[in-house]
């Protein structure tokens, strides 16, 4: 069956729901039994016996994102960015060795430099475009290899298979935040990876009202990743999943039309005068098109633009008077959004260098071309201010 039907079949049972379509929100700390001994076998089988460690609702929504990523299992918690740092808390321990994308999303490196240190854990950064030659940064006690493909802000795409090889040669995991792609436009798992994560608040949520991580693994990482997991008691809420759950079944519906909207704006941006590149993997004009072309099966509403000369206060002139656009963090949801961010304090591998300041924009549901034109009269004030 296509991600598109998967989408709205998995997770839900309606027999099993006194023939409701969707599932109820099961909200609770205990869970009762008939017997001690009964308590005890469900603990021993790992059926839902704490509200902690899991509901009928937050089951569902694993059971359909672990499907969705060609995955076994999925773990849920309270935030993408919980998702990304217990996993490599649940991982690594004092004395280990991490290898971090030099384009990883700026909380991430803040949990590395700031909370890893603290333990006792190493972090090098990495070039996003390193391939294969990154057994040169291997050391013997390095254990973990993190990708994000495409980079948060700057959009470059890893060569994820060659990485995930290179890797699993030496005994290293992997893990990878693949919030970008989403699990039905790219599947790192199938592509050798060991960990997949999401941030459900971005597109699987999908109307900047939730927020939730998401971790998938395969079958031999999956128990020791549980158990790490576990041991931080950082579960969403019922509702959270409820909702993420009802995300889902539009996931496939919203993301043709974000994709197809930002190509064309995408695409109107690359003519621009003001405009020196668009860091849009999906377009040929990409450095990394290639790459994206073979691992991804499509792009979300999010990208880069780096305007030609153009100081930062010319782009702030530009955002702050978007009438479509708003102002603020996150990404994903049904709404249109731009930011004025400066990549150059985040980077060390690979120093950040472009020809002006640039905007991170992301393409809503709304028309295509109402959005171009509030894009127009913005590099209106942008000349006027630069
Ligand atoms: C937003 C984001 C996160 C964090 O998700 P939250 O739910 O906001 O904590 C992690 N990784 C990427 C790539 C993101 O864009």
């Amino acid at each position: 069956m296509q991600d598109s039907t998967l989408v709205t079949t998995l997770g839900r049972d309606p027999a099993d729901q006194r023939g409701f379509v969707n599932p109820p929100v099961y909200r609770g700390s205990t869970i009762l039994f008939p017997t001690v001994a009964a308590m005890e076998r469900a603990r021993a089988a790992r059926e839902i016996t704490y509200g902690r460690v899991g509901t009928p609702t937050s089951h569902a929504l694993e059971t359909a994102i672990a499907n969705l990523e060609g995955g076994y299992r999925c773990l849920l918690i309270a935030s993408g960015k919980a998702a990304c740092n217990l996993t490599l808390a649940a991982l690594l321990r004092s004395g280990d060795h991490l290898l971090m994308v030099d384009s990883v999303y700026g909380p991430t490196r803040q949990f590395c430099d700031r909370t890893l240190a603290r333990f006792g854990i190493e972090t090098s950064y990495y070039d996003p475009r390193i391939g294969g030659d990154i057994t040169a940064l291997f050391r013997p006690e390095t254990r973990l290899l993190f990708l994000e493909s495409p980079g948060s802000l700057t959009f470059e795409v890893q060569d994820v298979p060659a990485l995930a090889a290179a890797a699993r040669e030496r005994g290293i995991l992997t893990a990878i935040d693949a919030t970008w792609g989403t699990p039905l436009f790219f599947k790192p798992l199938t592509l050798g990876v060991d960990i997949a994560i999401q941030a459900v608040t971005k597109y699987i949520g999908g109307h900047s009202d939730l927020l939730m991580g998401a971790i998938t693994a395969t079958e031999a990482v999956f128990p020791r990743l549980r158990a790490g997991i576990e041991e931080f008691g950082a579960p969403p809420s019922p509702e959270d999943c409820w909702l993420a759950l009802r995300g889902l079944r539009t996931l496939a519906a919203r993301l043709a039309r974000h994709q197809e909207s930002a190509l064309l704006v995408a695409r109107w941006l690359e003519r621009r005068p003001e405009v020196s590149r668009v860091l849009f993997p999906a377009l040929e004009s990409h450095p990394d098109h290639g790459l994206w072309k073979r691992d991804f099966t499509g792009a979300c509403g999010l990208f880069g633009v780096v305007l030609d000369g153009f100081p930062e206060t010319a782009a702030r002139a530009m955002a702050d008077a978007l009438e479509l656009f708003g102002i603020g963090a996150s990404w994903g949801g049904f709404e249109s959004l731009v930011l004025v961010p400066d990549p150059a304090p985040v980077r060390t591998a690979v120093p950040w260098k472009a020809e002006g300041a640039m905007l991170r924009l992301h393409i809503g549901l709304e028309d295509p071309d109402d959005l171009i034109r509030d894009l127009e009269a913005g590099f209106a004030r942008l000349r006027a201010a630069g």
